[in-house]
């Protein structure tokens, strides 16, 4: 069945008032057909928006699924991924693709420890650092509900930012 059935589709992105955007996804308990064909539609999606990061709720499905892309096309795609450590604090500017236009600064850890599944079932543990440090926890705050306008300490004027969204 594959492609037939689950055709590649970028999706649309839910604007940060949404409810759904504010609720705890739900872990993915079996990984079939319609997980591996949404996480292809949401790499899809985050390359068609420039952004760095996204996570299914952010298109409406209250699931624990995240896929990164730090920049050079190296796609990380994670089920149910959760921070097992992290330390060192640093302030940075984050967007957020459904919170658009605006941009604050962020203090996040530096450095994480991230456990999730891949897309084969396969656990993982994945040591992040700076840049995909921050997107991993910008991401996975989405699945608990969590913006970056939560922990942001100022807001940013769109001309200063230099980060895509996420
Ligand atoms: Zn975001």
């Amino acid at each position: 069945m594959g492609w037939e059935v689950f055709p590649l589709a970028i999706r649309r992105i839910l604007n940060g008032s949404h409810a759904i955007l504010r609720s705890h996804a739900r872990p993915v308990r079996k990984i079939n057909d319609v997980i591996i064909s949404l996480l292809d539609d949401m790499a899809e999606t985050m390359y068609e928006n420039n952004g760095v990061g996204l996570a299914a709720p952010q298109i409406g499905i209250a699931k624990r699924l995240i896929v990164v892309d730090p920049g050079e096309k190296r796609l990380i795609k994670l089920i149910n991924p959760r921070l097992l450590e992290w330390e060192g604090e640093a302030v940075d500017v984050e967007g957020c693709l459904s919170i658009p236009g605006i941009y604050g600064e962020v203090p996040r850890a530096t450095r994480v420890l991230v456990e999730a599944l891949d897309p084969s079932g396969k656990e993982l543990r994945l040591e992040a650092e700076g840049f995909l440090a921050r997107i991993l926890q910008h991401e996975i705050d989405h699945l608990d509900g969590i913006l970056f306008l939560d922990r942001a300490i100022r807001l940013v004027d769109p001309e200063e930012k230099g980060k895509e969204g996420s």
